[in-house]
C-alpha cells in the first residue's frame, strides 16, 4: 500500500510537472506564434506518453480498452517524440543559419521517424522493437552530437541544451544497464525516467525562455541601434537643412547687397548722365544755355504758345561795337565782357520760365513765355540801362558797354512759320542798330497788323 502510494505520488508529481511544462510552452506558443514552442510542447507530450507507455500508466488509464494500441504505443510515441526533438533542435539552435544542408538533413530525419512510427503499426513488433531501438538511439545521439558541435562553436544555447539532454541521456544509460542486468542501483526505472523527463522538460523550457528573451534583447538592441541611427540621420539631415538655409540667407543677403550697390551705381550713373546732359546744354564761356538748347526750347515754346494761345516774346540782344572792344583790349577782356553782359541779363530775369541763351559770339537770345510785348520791352529796357550804367572791370580796364535788342512777340499760329518770330526779333535788332544802337525795338506779330514798339 505504501509502495503503491509512493509510486502514485511520484508518478503523479512527474506527470503534473510535465503537464505544467506543456501548458507553459503552449502558452508561449500562443503568445509568440513561434514554431519552436509548438514543436517543443508536442515533444514533451509525446515524451510523456512514451514514458506512460513504459511505466504502464498509459495502459492503465489511457488506452486500457485497446490492447492492440498498447502494444504499439511505445513505438509510435517514442518515434514521434524523437521526430519532434529533432525539429526542436533544428529550430532552437537555428541550425539553418550555420549550415543549411544539415538543417535539411535534420528535417528529412524527422520525417523518417514519423514514417517509422507508421511502419511500427504493420511490421511485427518484436522485429520492429529491436531495429527501432537502435534507430531511436542513433537519432537521439545525432542531435546530442550536433549540440556538442555547436557548443564547441561557442553557441551559449547549445551548451544549455546539451547539458539539459545529458541528464536524460545518462538516465537512459542507467535504465538500459539495469534492464540488461549490467548493474542495479535498486531504483525503479520508471521513477528515474519520469524524474529525468520532468527535469529535462524544465531545463529545455528554461533554454527556450532564455533564447526567446535573448532574441528580444537582440531585437531591442537592433531597434535601439536603428533608432539611434535614425536620430543621427535626422540630426545630420537637420544640419544639412540648416546649412542650406544659412547658405540661402547669405545668398539672398549678398544679392540684396548687390542690388543695392547696383541701384546706387545706376542712380549715380543717371545723375552723371543728367549732369552731362545739363552740361551739353550750357555755354562753356558764360554758363548760360547754349545755342543747341535754344533751338530745341524755341520750338517747344512756339508749340506751347500755339497750344495755350499765350504770347511768346523772343529777344535778340547784341553787344554794340564789340569788335572794337576786342581790338582795343584783347580777346580775353572781350570774353570777360561777354560774361559780364550774360550775368547782367541773367540777373534781370525773374520768372523761372524765362531762358537766356548765348546765340553766338556776343549775341544773346531771350525766350520769354507768356510775356506780352510791353512786359518784354520793360524787362529788356531795364537790361539795356543796367548794362549801360555798369561798366565792366577786366584786367585793370573799365569798359563801358551798350547793347541793342530786338523783340518779337506773337501768339503762335499754325499759319505762322516757326522761324518767323526769331527772324522778326533779328529784324528788330537790325533796326535798333540802324537807329543808332543802345536801343530796344519791338514788334507784336498778329494776323492783321503788326505793332511796333520802341
Ligand atoms: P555791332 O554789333 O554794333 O554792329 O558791331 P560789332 O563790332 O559788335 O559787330 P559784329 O557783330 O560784326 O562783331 C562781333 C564781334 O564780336 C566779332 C568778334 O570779334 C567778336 N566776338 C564774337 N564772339 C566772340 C567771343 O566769343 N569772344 C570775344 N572776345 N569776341 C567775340
Ligand atoms: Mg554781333
Ligand atoms: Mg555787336
Amino acid at each position: 500500500m505504501e509502495l503503491i502510494d509512493r509510486h502514485s505520488i511520484i508518478m503523479g508529481l512527474s506527470c503534473g510537472f510535465i503537464l505544467a511544462m506543456v501548458v507553459i510552452n503552449l502558452l508561449y506558443f500562443g503568445a509568440t506564434k513561434k514554431a519552436v514552442f509548438g514543436a517543443y510542447s508536442g515533444y514533451v507530450i509525446f515524451l510523456g506518453l512514451s514514458l506512460a507507455s513504459i511505466n504502464g500508466l498509459g495502459a492503465h488509464y489511457l488506452w486500457q480498452h485497446s490492447p492492440w494500441f498498447g502494444q504499439h504505443a511505445l513505438a509510435i510515441f517514442s518515434n514521434v517524440s524523437v521526430a519532434l526533438s529533432i525539429i526542436v533542435f533544428d529550430l532552437l539552435l537555428d541550425i539553418r543559419s550555420y549550415n543549411a544542408k544539415r538543417s535539411r538533413a535534420l528535417q528529412a530525419l524527422s520525417i523518417f521517424y514519423v514514417l517509422s512510427a507508421s511502419l511500427s503499426l504493420i511490421i511485427p513488433l518484436p522485429v520492429f522493437t529491436s531495429v527501432m531501438s537502435a534507430i531511436l538511439v542513433m537519432g537521439w545521439s545525432l542531435t546530442y552530437v550536433l549540440g556538442g558541435w555547436l557548443w564547441f562553436k561557442g553557441v551559449a544555447i547549445a551548451r544549455l541544451y546539451t547539458l539539459g539532454r545529458s541528464l536524460l541521456f545518462i538516465t537512459l544509460l542507467v535504465v538500459g544497464a539495469q534492464y540488461l542486468n549490467l548493474f542495479n542501483l535498486g531504483i525503479n526505472a520508471s521513477y528515474l525516467l519520469a524524474l529525468a523527463v520532468a527535469i529535462e522538460a524544465l531545463l529545455l523550457t528554461l533554454v527556450l525562455a532564455f533564447k526567446h528573451n535573448q532574441q528580444h534583447l537582440d531585437l531591442f538592441k537592433i531597434q535601439s541601434q536603428q533608432l539611434a541611427k535614425t536620430l543621427q540621420d535626422k540630426s545630420a539631415l537637420d544640419e544639412i537643412l540648416t546649412m542650406q538655409e544659412r547658405a540661402q540667407e547669405e545668398l539672398e543677403y549678398k544679392m540684396q547687397e548687390r542690388n543695392l550697390e547696383l541701384e546706387i551705381t545706376l542712380r549715380e550713373l543717371s545723375e552723371k548722365n543728367h549732369e552731362l546732359q545739363e552740361k551739353n546744354t550750357l555755354d562753356a564761356l558764360t554758363g548760360v544755355r547754349n545755342r543747341s538748347y535754344f533751338d530745341k526750347k524755341y520750338i517747344a515754346e512756339i508749340r506751347r504758345s500755339r497750344r495755350e494761345q499765350t504770347q511768346l516774346s523772343i529777344v535778340m540782344i547784341d553787344i554794340d561795337h564789340f569788335k572794337n572792344v576786342n581790338d582795343k583790349y584783347g580777346h580775353l577782356v572781350g570774353d570777360d565782357c561777354i560774361k559780364a553782359v550774360a550775368l547782367s541779363i541773367k540777373n534781370a530775369l525773374k520768372r523761372p520760365s524765362d531762358d537766356l541763351c548765348r546765340y553766338g559770339g556776343e549775341e544773346f537770345v531771350l525766350i520769354l513765355p507768356s510775356t506780352e510785348l510791353s512786359g518784354a520791352n520793360t524787362l529788356v529796357e531795364n537790361i539795356r540801362q543796367t548794362i549801360e550804367q555798369t561798366p565792366v572791370q577786366s584786367d585793370g580796364f573799365t569798359i563801358s558797354l551798350t547793347i541793342s535788342a530786338g523783340i518779337a512777340t506773337a501768339i503762335a499760329k499754325p499759319e505762322l512759320a516757326e522761324k518767323t518770330i526769331l527772324a522778326s526779333a533779328d529784324q528788330q535788332l537790325y533796326q535798333a542798330k540802324n537807329a543808332g544802337r543802345n536801343k530796344v525795338k519791338g514788334i507784336f506779330l498778329s494776323d492783321s497788323d503788326e505793332q511796333e514798339q520802341d
